[in-house]
């Protein structure tokens, strides 16, 4: 493996290629300065192995007009606090007038006491809203003195795998001359703020050759006069690095070989699908979290290997990763060719607790009088030897970027242990960037957490009417949502154009992190134990779990021209709208039993459940069962699992049960005209506004109004009602429950 973990044989070839220029002069010549540092961010932050995920950040000295005094003004686009280099926009820059940046130095250096972690060093970072260029809302990031004080016109800060390794070597200083002479200077570890800014200036001016600096346990900064030259150069000194890990020679195997050997995919699986339920249940004790599983060659190789449990507690060390990572994961001692699944189980309980009580120890031993109370104390990323890596976050895309991350550090541990040995960021250096106030101040300025955030919706009869509207629903209300219908095809184009509008996330495109985003797509027939077992295996891989299921698929059985109901209809309709939901929450009640935490159940039935319609007793029948189904689960599944039911009224709007010759069929029945060149939408409103003035209410029943209740039943909202069905029908006497 190469240290960017790509097979050996390939890895010139794709070293050269992530390394490979894609400037376009062409390109370039179009755009405005601050146009051209979006671009070249862009191109940047589109490897993981370049910058992580939100990680790095890159400026520009643009010359401009003041506005007010006309007079010519130098102007520091640099990226600001929070999004990602790859999808950069200008709205990600902030704008400073680089002579005000510059002067802070005189004010800070009125401040008595001074150094790295004063107070007058984070005073300075309330200082740079006053130097706001042209009313820019963006907030500057920590890292704007980096940028500021190097004179050089432009600046690139990286996260690059192949540069940490040596930035966390234990001989980096000596490797960093080795490798780049005078070109790049080696600074030890110090947190990035003003301090550290000045030590660049220092840098700059005691080494005037130098283009670029190894910040200490943390990245790469470089800097030249052209924008092209500054990337470029990036790439080339990243690239220096890289080739060096590469020809390192190595007799001994990295990680000191395999320790235990990596099982199979069908046993990884089926040991994944036993474990994450009930795993997703201890760490979601306080809050839920989103599991992603990380299985590349890569991730199982240093997992199951001799070194990766002295590794593992040494734990991460650029601030990015740890941020996410936490200091360290919880690496299991398991053998999976000697140990069963309930071995792994009860070693994962006793290393959780002894993990629990490790970082309340690091907590108490490093807080300071003014520290934020301790966070959760749940490992984040959790390795398992043979089978791979398991991280959790409060989203599928935050779970996914700390994969990534992890990803990222086993790159760097790879590198470092090549070339020296493999040194993480001191306990009370890391503990000071986690509990940093400033980082709490960004916790703070978090959007609140929606209604469904953290929780797993499993959608079944997704492919159309009121199952897909509810997937964009559940999404805008937070939830990750598996999509299923028996039409795989359907349920995949729902899934998509939900995501298409929402985004995968952060953190896809080049992390090289599997698994999918807030929404999957997934086939399974709801009448058949075995394919009901299968989906709800691949989202307990693509979650972790499951905490909310609702049932919306249905099926209505045409009767024939003299209106009666074949027996295979009548059987077909009992299959799909009673059998159906008994299977599927049967089945997914292991999975709510073995994650221990509360869910819920929806099932869909019908007002005609309790009115009888003449040619319609299948269905009718059907979903009077249905509504007692509700009622027996209830039972069935308290306390944990609330199940309740929505009944709609004929809702047409979208739906596969309402196909053209229905509704045609049903405004003969009502004597409404029906000219048959008219569009089926408008055939279909038609009989809607007919069914509406038949209500209570007046008000023809939407899709959205019963995407709306059952989103309602998934929350706290209705924590205290299960086994209730609510008729979302416009208000139908006859239909009303006695
Ligand atoms: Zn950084």
């Amino acid at each position: 493996m190469t240290i960017t973990q790509l097979p050996k044989d390939a890895a010139r070839g794709a070293t050269d290629d992530y390394l490979r220029s894609r400037w376009d002069d062409d390109i370039a010549a179009r755009m405005d300065p601050v146009e051209r540092l979006i671009y070249r961010s862009n191109l940047l932050g589109a490897d993981a192995r370049i910058t992580n995920t939100g990680g790095g950040n890159t400026s520009s000295k643009i010359a401009a007009k003041d506005p007010i005094t006309g007079d010519p003004v130098r102007v520091l686009w640099v990226k600001g606090s929070g999004g990602d280099l790859r999808t950069a926009t200008r709205a990600n820059f902030a704008s400073l007038y680089l002579d005000q940046v510059l002067g802070l130095r005189d004010a800070y250096a009125r401040y008595p006491q001074r150094g790295a972690k004063t107070p007058a060093e984070d005073a300075m970072v309330d200082m740079y809203p006053y130097t706001t260029f042209g009313r820019n809302p963006t907030v500057s990031s920590i890292d704007t003195p980096l940028h500021a004080f190097v004179p050089n016109a432009h600046v690139d800060h990286m996260h690059p795998v192949a540069v940490i390794a040596l930035a966390t070597a234990e001989d980096g200083p000596r490797l960093t001359q080795e490798i780049y002479g005078g070109d790049v200077i080696w600074t030890a570890w110090q947190r990035p703020g003003f301090e550290l800014g000045l030590e660049l200036e220092r840098i700059v001016r005691d080494c005037p050759n130098a283009k670029g600096a190894i910040l200490g346990q943390h990245g790469l900064i470089n800097w030249a006069d052209g924008d092209r030259e500054c990337y470029e150069l990036t790439l080339d000194l990243i690239r220096r690095a890289h080739e060096f890990l590469d020809a390192c020679p190595n007799s001994a195997p990295d990680f000191g070989g395999a320790r235990v050997k990596p099982v199979d995919s069908a046993k990884r699986d089926r040991v994944l699908v036993e474990l994450l339920p009930w795993l997703r249940g201890k760490v979601s004790a306080e809050k839920r979290q989103i599991a992603t599983v990380e299985t590349r060659d890569e991730v199982v190789e240093f997992v199951s290997s001799v070194d990766a449990p002295r590794l593992a507690e040494v734990g991460t060390s650029c601030p990015d990763h740890f941020l996410r990572t936490k200091i360290k994961p919880l690496y299991v001692d398991w053998n999976p060719q000697r140990d069963g699944v309930d071995a792994l189980r009860a070693k994962l309980d006793a290393g959780l607790d002894k993990y629990r009580s490790d970082y309340a120890a690091y907590y108490a031993a490093c807080k300071r009088h003014d520290s934020p109370p301790i966070r959760l104390s749940w490992p984040s990323v959790i390795l398992i030897p043979g089978v791979g890596m398991v991280a959790f976050g409060k989203s599928k895309s935050e779970s996914r970027v700390t994969a990534e991350f992890y990803n990222a550090a086993i790159g760097v541990m790879r590198g470092a242990e090549r070339a020296s040995r493999y040194r993480a960021l001191d306990r009370q250096e890391a503990f000071d960037i986690e509990y940093w106030l400033l980082e709490e101040a960004k916790l703070k300025r978090m959007p609140p957490e929606r209604a469904l955030d953290r929780q797993v919706v499993v959608d079944v009869g997704a492919g159309s009417g009121i199952g897909r509207a509810l997937v964009s629903r559940l999404v805008a209300e937070g939830a990750t949502v598996a999509a299923v219908d028996r039409n795989g095809e359907s349920a995949i184009a729902t899934a998509s154009a939900v995501e298409a509008k929402v985004g995968a996330g952060i953190g896809v495109a080049g992390t090289g992190v599997s698994g999918a985003g807030p929404v999957i797509g997934l086939q399974a027939d709801m009448t058949d134990r075995d394919s009901v077992r299968a989906m709800l295996d691949s989202i307990t891989l693509a979650y972790g779990g499951v905490d909310h299921v609702v049932v919306t698929a249905g099926y209505y059985p045409n009767p024939n021209e003299q209106g009666e109901v074949a027996d295979a209809e009548w059987a077909k309709a009992f299959a799909i709208n009673v059998t159906g939901p008994y299977v599927v929450a049967d089945e997914a009640y292991r999975i709510w039993k073995a994650q221990g935490l509360n869910g819920s159940l929806v099932i869909t039935t019908s007002v005609n459940a309790v009115v009888p319609k003449a040619g319609s007793f299948a269905y009718d029948t059907s979903k009077a069962a249905a509504n007692h189904l509700v009622r027996e689960l209830a039972v069935a599944f308290a306390p944990l699992v609330r199940v309740n039911g929505i009944a709609p009224a004929t809702v047409l709007e979208g739906s596969s049960m309402f196909p053209r010759e229905r509704v045609l069929a049903s405004l003969a029945k009502y004597g409404l005209p029906h000219d048959t060149a008219e569009s089926t939408e408008a055939l279909r409103d038609r009989l809607a506004q007919f069914y509406a003035q038949r209500t209570l209410t007046g008000e023809p029943v939407t899709l959205e109004s019963q995407v709306q209740a059952i989103a309602l039943f998934l929350t706290d909202h209705f924590s205290k009602t299960t086994g209730a069905i609510i008729n979302i029908d416009g208000g139908l006497s006859a239909a009303f429950l006695r």
